[in-house]
């Protein structure tokens, strides 16, 4: 289920408080045991880069800011809009 575009309109990156743009049937690589998944478009990776495990292609939403070029997930329709300072997904 696709976010709204009322929500859409609300949402800014809350790193440079830019426009974010909304994707789907986009690839991920999930690490199940530390529940992270990684935006295969920026990150390349074998294996989890917490916990050294196995990774698994699933495909998601994703919110992209159009000014910083910063990535977001979508799970399980909420948002994860996080700074970049609490995120481990990042590569
Ligand atoms: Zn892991
Ligand atoms: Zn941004």
């Amino acid at each position: 289920m696709p976010i709204s575009s009322e929500l859409l309109e609300i949402l800014a990156c809350p790193m440079c408080k830019g426009d974010v743009e909304y994707r789907d049937g986009e690839s991920f690589l999930l690490c199940e045991k530390c529940n992270i998944r990684y935006y295969a478009e920026k990150c390349s990776l074998e294996k989890c880069r917490r916990c050294g495990g196995e990774l698994r292609k699933v495909t998601g939403e994703v919110l992209l800011c159009r000014e910083c070029d910063r990535w977001y997930p979508i799970i399980d329709d909420i948002p994860h809009m996080l700074p970049d300072e609490l995120r481990e997904d990042l590569c």
